[in-house]
């Protein structure tokens, strides 16, 4: 049975002013977010294979890090009730320890150790004096009072205490947590299963790479940027080629697309041009949210669901896909692959060296380029032509300019709203 479009039942909160064909930047995220249920399967993986996957248990740590008081710095370990006196200090050097090769035998007031930088803390001392503020003379070691008594130790559990939660379930990992799982000995972590991506593209003037191009075609340049962004999120992709407008095409692919992945994406067809079938499709098969996003680019954009797979139904034009994905699409397989929180892209506000033409009550995401002044400021400036089209203004792009729905035309020197886009392309 498909669904049928029912967002009332699902989402009383919303419902004020539901409007699936001008739905508002901000109102579409709710929609989408409210339908989001992440995966539960998941997997054991090595943790050099992690990266980018999202705990599916919490990781506690088996030991207290550092393991031992260790020394911080290359230099002398003594006992610091050794400088409750005022003036010189004056010890005598009694052996040395070293990284991985602990001096074993207790240290006795008025006594030192030559110790490396990790070198286990011999029994005795609490404080290591710096090889740089020592005078050393045969196997005599002196040096002024330092400011404070105990210094250059790294005691054990101050970087983690036994027990303690390392990483919290919903974590994406990152080359930082590899090294911290790592440090304490944890080869293996539970991870959520990879999500699985179906995406196709449609128009019957779309030429694959390779072939020459016939008069009137375009190249499918949109699957490669979907590959792109869904390749740096991790995800299983499925690939499912350029597909012409043909409803009967178009309907077995949609459907085989939503039986083998969790999310499926199209690029094209969700206007309302004669050759646009994917909403007949949708509302046939599944359960449609809206249809129109008040932006740019990205206006025609549909969110729906067929059967258990998500929809996303991605504008036509280049620029449009890229926007809609970052801004829509990200977040959302992001969630459904288990991050808790996403946080959201960070936006802050710089200052634009140029005017920026932009029609007031719709949402605009225009491509800019972040720079340093000579004094050392931030600051940015559009691309050049904004249309959805021109593929090349994101190559250039740094950063999208977030223009909200009340903004309208700026002069040069407006404070605008940036997103850093490193990182994510
Ligand atoms: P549509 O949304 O299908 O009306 O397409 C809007 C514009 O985007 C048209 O100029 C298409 O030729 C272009 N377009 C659609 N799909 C692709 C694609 N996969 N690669 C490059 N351009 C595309
Ligand atoms: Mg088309």
């Amino acid at each position: 049975m498909p669904n049928k479009p029912n967002p009332a039942s699902r989402l009383p909160s919303l419902m004020e002013d539901y409007d699936p064909n001008a739905m508002s930047v901000a109102k579409a995220k709710l929609f989408i977010q409210s339908h989001l249920s992440p995966l539960t399967a998941c997997e054991q993986v090595p943790i050099k294979d992690s990266l980018g996957r999202v705990l599916a248990q919490a990781v506690l740590s088996p030991a207290q890090v550092p393991n031992y008081d260790n020394s911080a710095m290359d230099g002398y370990a003594f006992n610091s009730l050794d400088i409750a006196a005022e003036g010189q200090i004056e010890l005598s050097l009694i052996g040395t320890a070293y990284a991985g090769k602990a001096f074993d035998q207790p240290v006795q007031r008025g006594q030192c150790v030559r110790i490396m930088t990790g070198a286990m803390m011999p029994n005795g001392t609490d404080s290591v004096v710096v090889q740089e503020k020592v005078r050393l003379d045969g196997d005599s070691v002196s040096f002024s009072k330092p400011a404070s008594s105990k210094m250059n130790v790294r005691y054990a559990g101050e970087d983690l205490s036994l027990g303690q939660t390392v990483l919290a379930t919903g974590h994406l990992m990152q080359a930082a947590d590899l090294g911290l799982l790592a440090s304490l000995g944890i080869a293996q972590i539970t991870v959520y299963r990879k999500l699985k991506v179906a995406f196709f593209s449609t128009g019957d003037e779309l030429a694959d790479i390779g072939q020459p191009l016939k008069i009137g075609q375009v190249y499918d340049s949109n699957r490669y940027t979907l590959h792109g962004m869904l390749s740096r999120l991790g995800v299983d992709i499925i690939d499912l080629g350029a597909i012409a407008d043909d409803p009967d095409l178009l309907e077995k692919t949609l459907l085989a697309a939503s039986q083998q992945a969790d999310v499926v994406i199209t690029s094209g067809g969700v206007s309302v041009g004669e050759a646009d079938h994917m909403k007949m499709l949708l509302s046939k098969h599944g359960q449609v949210l809206f249809w129109k996003i008040n932006m740019k680019p990205g206006r025609p954009l549909a969110y729906g669901k067929i059967g258990d797979a998500h929809y996303f139904g991605l504008p036509g034009n280049p620029v449009a896909v890229m926007v809609t994905f970052y801004q829509f699409v990200r977040v959302a397989l992001l969630t459904l692959m288990g991050q808790t929180p996403v946080p959201p892209l960070p936006t802050f506000n710089v200052v634009c060296t140029e005017p920026i033409k932009k029609q007031s009550g719709r949402c605009e995401f225009q491509r800019g380029i972040l720079s340093m002044n000579q004094n050392g400021w931030w600051e940015v400036k559009p691309t050049g032509n904004q249309g959805s089209a021109i593929l090349s203004s994101m190559s250039k792009a740094n950063c999208f300019i977030v223009l909200d729905e009340q903004t309208g035309n700026l002069d040069a020197g407006a404070t605008v709203a940036v997103q850093v886009l490193h990182g994510l392309i």
